[in-house]
């Protein structure tokens, strides 16, 4: 920006903060000596007024459309420093993806899931993964998962399309490899399996088996393919 630049002062400013929090960051290495990276990384953004980065309209998942969720329905976190992440939670939206997005878009709602994977495989990412997002009805769970919501009606097993399993599958491959846990049943559960959930997604209709079979190929795909 050159000085005729009407915004030169304000960033500036942001510039000279930055140099200031850089200058305060090395002397907290200084000080902490032994403390590890990983270890600084935790304790410094929990400082309050400190705030991991974030890029506006960023997505985990390359393939998803960002939709912000409201931020009454999630907690801003710092995963997986803060909390680890070793599940994937499924649900079902009862409803179209357009009605999910509005409702997590209402503060009011208190839930929200991190995704909605579309009957045509499409994906909207409302939450980042470093966030928990209030989906499992369960706080524990919530700190420690990853939900993606599936539209349609848990009696309809046609909503659950061939396009949705697979863009879904792609989805939690990605979330298992990122944090490094396994793709099993254990590790992968349908709402109705959260301790004290009193809801029944995904359903009967819900084909595990598929599932778990399209994940894990999908796994085996990336660890050949050596893209990552
Ligand atoms: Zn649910």
């Amino acid at each position: 920006m050159g000085p005729g630049d009407p915004l030169g002062e304000g960033r500036r400013g942001i510039g000279r903060r930055r140099v200031l929090l850089a200058g305060t960051a090395a002397v907290g290495l200084g000080v902490l000596g032994l403390a590890t990276k990983q270890e600084l990384q935790r304790w410094w953004w929990q400082v309050p007024g400190n705030e991991k980065p974030r890029v506006a309209g960023q997505v985990d998942d390359a393939r998803a459309r960002w939709v912000a969720a409201a931020d009454g329905n999630m907690r801003r976190g710092d995963r997986p420093s803060d909390f680890r992440i070793d599940r994937v939670i499924i649900h079902v939206t009862q409803g179209s993806a357009a009605s999910a997005v509005k409702v997590f878009r209402d503060p009011a709602h208190r839930a929200a899931a991190h995704y909605i994977v579309c009957r045509d495989g499409q994906i909207i990412q409302m939450i980042r993964e470093l966030d928990v997002a209030f989906h499992a009805a369960n706080r524990e769970y919530n700190e420690r998962s990853i939900g993606i919501e599936h539209e349609g009606w848990i009696d309809r097993p046609q909503d659950f399309t061939e396009e949705m399993y697979r863009s879904s599958a792609k989805l939690t491959a990605g979330i298992c490899d990122r944090y490094g846990f396994p793709a099993d049943r254990k590790h992968i559960i349908g709402h109705n399996e959260v301790p004290g959930a009193d809801h029944t997604d995904p359903g009967r209709h819900w084909d595990w088996d598929k599932y778990l079979r399209l994940v894990r190929a999908q796994l085996k795909t990336e660890s050949t393919s050596g893209d990552h």
